[in-house]
């Protein structure tokens, strides 16, 4: 008989595992205590970054961080109140900097990104969300030729590892993105990056798929995990409980707590991440931009264009600062002259972040049958079906396609 999965959370990493398992045959039980990838999933920039393998505990970013700090409402905040808190992860996250280290993170990064992008293209075919995917690619703008030079490093490894590219200026550029503020004088142009229509959209219809294929969904709050030798007993915050042969934690920024019942302590924080998504038609956008200096990206959705990113290193609880969103809207006005930012919709999400900015995939301390699948920071959505393979793989006792060690919860 198949076994039963119980997976604790329905955001967009939740749904990718269930879509893989069922896919084995197996029958999965969705356990979510909101809506339906109503977290870190609903409001994201919509990319598939398999290019972006640079993690962003990198000595450029160690340079970069004391400069962005400056700026209250830049890329980088740190709350003062949220200051001692983050302290232990920030010591992680420089040591995570470090030229070697910063080297082994981009070959795991580098070697899940093509488990990514393989299983992303199946998954898209047979959930039959290809409608949904655009393949127009993305442009990194720079403000001077030095700008440009200072990314050539990071562009260079990326090349080491394959991933094409093309630096672009002059009328090419004006021709990837007609109407950029004239301040912007090179840009990187990478062909096989894509966007989702609407990230929200593209997971609810996975959604739909898996539940069409069978899952069951329970709403509720899983409050402990009870492992034995045969099942896995998921306690829900109503005082009812699930029992599985097997369980799944992806659980987003979520999940610290639950692996802290099952003896592991990892170092899970969150990177909030603000945007504003102004109808559509504020802006002829032709494809995702990335203004890397300023910490934010500009991208073209079914629903609207979306202005956003950032990093707030200020935990799950604070209130969220809408200053930031429109601080990123009022620079994003001058680096598009006529975008009409009127009318947008405001949003903070809850990036799910360790400290060398590689996700937690593989078992528990406490039993083999419940396994992790959290912390995938920036790349949730670009990672989401990557991970349900390897979990999948995991369940099945197939050998993965590469080494998962570096991704174990007690890593750190
Ligand atoms: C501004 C911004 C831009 C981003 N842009 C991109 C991008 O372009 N590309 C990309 O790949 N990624 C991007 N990301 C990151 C991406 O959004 C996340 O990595 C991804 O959504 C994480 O998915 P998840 O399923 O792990 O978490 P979530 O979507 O947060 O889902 C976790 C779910 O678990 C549920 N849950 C939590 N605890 C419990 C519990 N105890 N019991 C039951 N349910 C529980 C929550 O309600 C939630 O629905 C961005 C993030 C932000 C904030």
């Amino acid at each position: 008989m198949n076994e039963d999965v119980a997976i604790v959370g329905a955001g967009i990493v939740g749904l990718a595992v269930a879509h893989h398992l069922q896919n084995e045959g197996r029958r999965v039980r969705l356990i979510e205590r909101g809506g339906v990838a109503e977290g870190a999933s609903f409001g994201n920039a919509g990319a598939f970054a398999f290019s972006d393998i640079l993690p962003l505990a990198s000595p450029g970013i160690l340079r970069q961080a004391p400069k962005w700090l400056i700026d209250p409402l830049g890329p980088l905040a740190i709350p003062p109140s949220y200051l001692p808190r983050i302290l232990p992860w920030l010591v992680r996250f420089w040591r995570a900097g470090q030229v070697d280290r910063f080297r082994q993170s981009i070959a795991v990064q580098s070697a899940l990104m093509r488990v990514a992008s393989q299983a992303m293209e199946v998954m898209v075919r047979d959930a039959s969300l290809s409608a949904q995917v655009r393949t127009d690619g993305n442009l990194q703008l720079y403000e001077s030729e030095a700008e440009l030079a200072a990314a050539q490093p990071g562009w260079e490894m990326r090349a080491a590892e394959g991933i094409p590219f093309q630096h672009v200026r002059g009328v090419r550029l004006a021709e990837l993105q007609p109407g950029l503020s004239p301040r912007f004088v090179a840009g990187t142009f990478t062909p096989h990056w894509k966007t989702v229509d609407d990230p929200y959209h593209f997971a609810l219809a996975l959604f739909d798929q898996v539940m069409a294929r069978g899952a069951a969904i329970e709403p509720g709050e899983v409050v402990r995990i009870e492992p034995s030798g045969s099942s896995v007993r998921l306690h829900l915050s109503g005082g009812t409980s699930v029992v599985a042969a097997r369980a799944v934690i992806a659980a987003g920024a979520w999940s610290r707590p639950l692996a802290q019942q099952l003896g592991d302590t990892v170092p899970l924080e969150t990177e909030r991440g603000y945007n504003t998504t102004l109808p559509p038609g504020a802006f002829d956008l032709k494809r995702q931009l990335t203004f890397g200096g300023h910490g934010f990206v500009v991208t073209p959705l079914s629903t609207g264009i979306r202005v956003g990113g950032a990093v707030e290193l200020g935990g799950l609880k604070l209130a969220p600062n809408y200053k930031r969103s429109a601080a990123m809207l009022t620079k994003a006005a001058a680096f598009l002259p006529g975008l009409k930012t009127e009318g947008g919709r405001q949003w903070m999400g809850f990036r799910p972040s360790l400290p060398d900015s590689l996700p937690v995939i593989g078992p528990s301390r406490a039993s083999s049958r419940v396994l992790y699948a959290f912390g995938h920071g920036h790349l949730g959505l670009t990672q989401s079906a990557g991970t349900g393979r390897l979990i999948a793989d995991i369940i099945a006792g197939r050998t993965p396609p590469f080494d998962l060690s570096p991704l174990r919860a007690n890593r750190f």
